[in-house]
């Protein structure tokens, strides 16, 4: 481990599209010990800059974000950010662009980022008016004890994995708690550089999934300097 007096402090883009990037930014302006500064990320020179260590997806619309990418060049880029090992959390709609599969999409097709070794299924709680919040069961976080809340809107959950690659960090039971760890459908996963939740902790004031990206941009930047 790193003396942590040398821990050199992280500057995370967002991606600035569509959707709810101001809360994740505000969120990360929290944790001034970790993070030194956030960028909208819009262009894929923004998306180049080296000083770059992280990149979050946030929740919108990913047929709209996907669109939007496409037109303006950034899909192929965000491609290369994930296949090139570089830390990314998708979030909801996020989540879906970095699935390798998706369902329920729309007539036409939807084009996505990919990397991440699971179908989804959009929308798989119902409309807007089905949002909710779920306690979640989450031991990876710091004080597992302490129920995560998850804020679910029109979420996607993850319907397959591939279990070698993926470890699974949280499930939902909706209008229940989870009565086991094998209870409920998958809504939070790590595949080594790629984190995805279908929910959104950018809404909420917890902010231990926030750490632990940070943590997990950490982790990737010692492997890949080793
Ligand atoms: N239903 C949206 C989609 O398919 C995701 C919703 C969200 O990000 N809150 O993209």
């Amino acid at each position: 481990m790193a003396d942590t007096n040398e821990k050199k402090k992280l500057r995370i883009g967002v991606l600035a599209l569509q959707g709810a990037f101001t809360e994740h930014q505000h969120l990360l302006h929290r944790l001034t010990e970790d993070v030194d500064s956030t960028v909208q990320v819009k262009t894929e020179a923004a998306l180049l800059d080296p000083t770059l260590d992280a990149l979050i997806l946030p929740g919108g619309e990913s047929t709209t974000m996907a669109l939007i990418a496409e037109r303006t060049g950034l899909m192929e880029p965000l491609r290369n950010w994930v296949k090139a090992g570089k830390p990314v959390w998708g979030t909801c709609a996020g989540m879906i662009l970095l699935s390798n599969e998706a369902h329920k999409i729309k007539i036409g097709g939807q084009s996505l980022i990919g990397g991440l070794d699971v179908t989804v299924k959009r929308n798989a709680f119902g409309a807007q008016v089905d949002s909710f919040v779920g306690d979640l069961s989450v031991p990876a976080l710091t004080e597992p004890e302490r129920l995560f809340p998850g804020v679910f809107i029109r979420a996607p959950i993850i319907e397959t994995v591939k279990p070698e690659k993926v470890q699974v960090l949280a499930r939902v039971v909706k209008n229940a708690a989870p009565t086991s760890a094998e209870d409920g459908d998958i809504v939070a996963v790590r595949q080594g550089h790629i984190l995805a939740t279908a929910f959104h902790p950018e809404l909420t004031s917890d902010e231990r999934f926030h750490r632990y990206f940070i943590d997990m941009v950490r982790e990737v930047q010692d492997q890949t300097k080793a």
